[in-house]
């Protein structure tokens, strides 16, 4: 799949933008037996990718092995023609990376933070590096505030500094592990609007136990539960496979565990203080159910308790 010519100066295509991640039957277990990756085949073309599980899927450790970060134990990964595994110089030069915990907020300003981080990503000239510098908080919305000091931040303004740090190199791949939590309505949508104009150019995993994000924002995705892909493919597909088989019904509070004996019960979520059930069925349960919508949370909640 190709992406759209890059409309932003300051991404600069430096590989072509039909290549695509390709890994293959990648496994890690951590010295304590616990098994984070089991085999995980993936193929993330250009676009956004979203990389969706629960809390302990294993989604982090793909992400720091893929970032070079950590190594895995067997299976492989290329990105084009780098071998992401044993290239590691090669993949640093392309990616930028946002981890789960970016945890660093010195008293120094946004600008003479990422005008450090430019300089130590190779960029020698200091007038070019002031140029990028700016237009990078211009583009992160963060150049009014850009004299602040980075521990005053709100959580959306970190957040979007932390994008601001890994797109300052014009990465071939962006990499953001669960960056959306603990962001605000407002804060993740211009989070969103964001990532996604990123997207259209290079390729973007992004890892989440949040399906929002993955409905309003990826093209492709996977779902890993105990280092497993249990899904991969885009979001509508996933839908249209529950179609006809997702029923629901609003119930009394109380009732709850007794539908949960006797029924396959995907969710239930609270509307107007009732739940509101989703049920995973081949035929129409009766009961009062009516025939349901399924979303992509029923889909995440299918797949990891096995039931496709
Ligand atoms: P996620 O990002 O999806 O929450 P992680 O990759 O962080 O998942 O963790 C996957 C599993 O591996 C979890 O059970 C976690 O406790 C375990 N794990 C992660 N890092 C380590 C580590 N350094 N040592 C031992 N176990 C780890």
């Amino acid at each position: 799949m190709a992406c759209p010519t890059a409309k932003l100066g300051f991404v600069r295509s430096i590989i072509s933008q039909d290549v695509y991640i390709q890994i293959q039957n990648l496994s890690k277990t951590y010295p304590n037996g616990v098994k984070a990756l089991d085999n995980v085949s993936l193929t993330i073309p250009c676009g956004m990718y979203g990389l969706l599980g629960p809390n302990g899927a294993g989604k982090s450790t793909l992400m720091r092995t893929l970032a070079t970060l950590q190594d895995s134990d067997s299976g492989g990964a290329v990105f084009g023609a780098i071998d992401m595994l044993r290239q590691k110089e090669k993949v640093r030069q392309l990616l930028g990376y946002l981890p789960q915990d970016f945890g660093v907020y010195p008293r120094i300003s946004a600008q003479d933070m990422l005008d450090h981080i430019a300089l130590l990503k190779g960029m020698a000239n200091s007038g070019e590096r002031k140029q990028r510098v700016a237009a990078m908080l211009q583009r992160c919305n963060l150049y009014d505030v850009r004299k602040k000091s980075l521990t005053g931040f709100s959580g959306g303004m970190r957040q979007r500094f932390g994008i601001a740090q890994a797109l300052i190199g014009n990465p071939q791949l962006l990499i953001v592990d669960e960056p959306t939590a603990g962001l605000d309505p407002g804060e993740r949508n211009r989070f969103y609007n964001l990532l996604a104009e990123v997207g259209e150019q290079v390729i973007v995993i992004l890892s989440t136990h949040i399906v929002e994000d993955v409905t309003d924002l990826c093209t492709n995705m996977a779902i890993i539960h105990e280092g497993r892909v249990l899904y991969e493919g885009t979001p509508d597909n996933a839908i249209a496979g529950l179609g006809g088989r997702v029923w629901q019904r609003s119930i009394a509070k109380a009732d709850l565990p007794d539908y949960e004996r006797r029924c396959r019960v995907i969710s239930n979520r609270l509307v107007g203080g009732r739940p509101l059930l989703h049920v995973l069925s081949e035929e129409p349960p009766g009961d009062g159910f009516a025939a349901g919508t399924p979303d992509l949370e029923d889909v995440f909640f299918t797949r990891i308790r096995g039931w496709n």
